[in-house]
């Protein structure tokens, strides 16, 4: 086992992080930004670094001050969160370089797994059903039209070097499509220095259903069921529950298992998502997150399994603690991402937190770094907290998360905590009957 594991992060996941090391008994060390030095997770770690001036780019994503305080601190290694470095496989490769254990996968993985072609190659290879599209990158309006009419109308062009729902173009018809193209390759090339662009079939109203799965790099995978994600807001999550309202048990059973076949044959190790887009009963790939997710907590809470324990004996070549068989998912439930943002117009409301008061008793878990009287710096994102509820089924789930709700205080800033106040009391959402775009259309509405 690991002595002293360096987290690379801020916020809630690296007081997260840090709360499974304790646990474990290994050493702490957090490096942080000048803006973050009265953060919790500094005042609670064994040792801080501070490692640069506010923005991003100068301190949670210096590869060389992040490698340097490992040096200094003999830190044997590191954690990266979710965001920042945790998707680099560049990094990944440092550390490897320095003999500092990077707690996920590959950067071989990583680098398959961030190529958005690629990634659906390897997925096809694996049994893992995908979109129907073009087998690669689409180079001519000739070969669009081609795949496009093949597949059927609509489409939407997606950038492979995507993320975070940037550079897609639907094109409804093939009017549309010379167009959609040409705008999606430039979007592409302007944001993300890469202009290859791929085709798939555009679903009207999917859900959005990930599958937590594991590996423990020797060839063994398990799954740990999933998680529905569909209610988003321009493609960012706002809610997730587990299990979802979607599927039943032997569906789980089946996409899960086709999924652990997956990660055991690739010889992938450590934390992965699987990520699906469900529509009419099918599964299609998306995407692979290799790392830890924000919305981890609810998969917890139905499985009573720390993920971040098991991301750290993996790591250090302990294997995984349970077997696909000891893995049992027992009740419901969700989390909200409270973010301190204007709860109707989503802009940003940083500034002093003047009084935090969190919601207890039986089923409800908050991960949150903030506290009465902490100063949200203005340099980050906006997530101050998850509000995480377990029930014994998702009718209790909903009833404790709307008390939960009523008992939550967030003083001094706006929060989004009012719109889950209200999406608690409606009625599609206490059916579980939302797809992708309803958050959307509920806000447009403006109810
Ligand atoms: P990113 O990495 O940019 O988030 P994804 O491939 O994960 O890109 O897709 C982001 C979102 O875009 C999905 O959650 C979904 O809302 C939408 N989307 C992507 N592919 C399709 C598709 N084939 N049909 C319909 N919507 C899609």
């Amino acid at each position: 086992m690991f002595q002293k594991i360096l987290i690379a992060n801020r916020g809630e996941i690296a007081l997260r992080v840090l709360r499974a090391c304790k646990e474990l008994g290994i050493q702490t060390v957090v490096v942080h930004s000048t803006a973050d030095s009265d953060a919790m997770h500094v005042r609670l770690a064994d040792e801080s670094v501070c490692i640069g001036p506010p923005p991003s780019r100068e301190s949670y994503l210096n590869i060389h001050q992040i490698v340097a305080a490992c040096e200094i601190t003999g830190a044997d290694a590191v954690h990266p969160g979710y965001g920042f470095l945790s998707e680099n496989a560049k990094f990944a490769d440092i550390l490897a370089a320095h003999n500092i254990t990077f707690i996920g996968p590959s950067g071989d993985h990583i680098r398959i797994m961030g190529d958005k072609i690629e990634a659906k190659r390897t997925a096809k290879r694996l049994g893992i059903p995908v979109v129907p599209g073009s087998d690669g990158a689409i180079n001519d309006d000739k070969e669009a039209k081609r795949v496009a009419a093949e597949i059927g109308y609509p489409v939407i062009i997606k950038a492979s070097a995507g993320g975070g729902g940037r550079g897609m173009k639907v094109a409804r018809t093939e009017a549309d499509l010379e167009i959609a193209l040409q705008t999606a390759k430039s979007e592409a090339g302007a944001a993300f220095g890469d202009d290859a662009v791929y085709i798939e079939k555009f679903l009207e109203k999917p859900r959005h259903i990930e599958v937590q799965v594991f590996g423990d790099g020797a060839g063994r995978g398990v799954h740990f069921g999933e998680r529905d994600c569909s209610l988003q807001r321009r493609h960012q999550k706002v809610w997730e529950e587990a299990n979802s309202p979607a599927l039943n048990a032997e569906e789980r059973s089946r996409i899960g298992g086709i999924c652990a076949t997956a990660i055991a044959d690739l010889g992938y190790s450590g934390a992965g998502t699987i990520e699906f887009l469900y529509e009419n009963g099918e599964f299609y790939f998306i995407e692979m997150n290799t790392r830890l997710q924000v919305e981890h907590p609810v998969t917890e809470a139905i499985t009573g399994i720390d993920l971040v324990h098991e991301q750290i004996r993996v790591a250090s070549g302990g294997g995984l603690s349970v077997r696909q068989e000891d893995i049992k998912f027992n009740g419901h439930a969700i989390e909200c991402r409270i973010n301190a943002e204007d709860p109707r117009t989503f802009m940003p409301s940083p500034g002093t937190i003047t009084h935090f008061h969190t919601p207890g008793g039986l089923g409800i878990r908050v991960d949150s770094g903030v506290y009465s009287g902490y100063r949200i710096p203005p340099y980050y994102d906006s997530l101050i907290g998850k509000l995480i509820v377990h029930g014994r089924n998702r009718v209790e789930c909903m009833m404790r998360l709307r008390r939960a709700l009523d008992e939550f205080v967030v003083d001094g800033i706006k929060t989004t905590l009012p719109l889950f106040r209200d999406l608690v009391g409606n009625p599609d959402i206490a059916n579980g009957d939302y797809d992708i775009h309803w958050l959307e259309k509920y806000l447009a509405k403006g109810e």
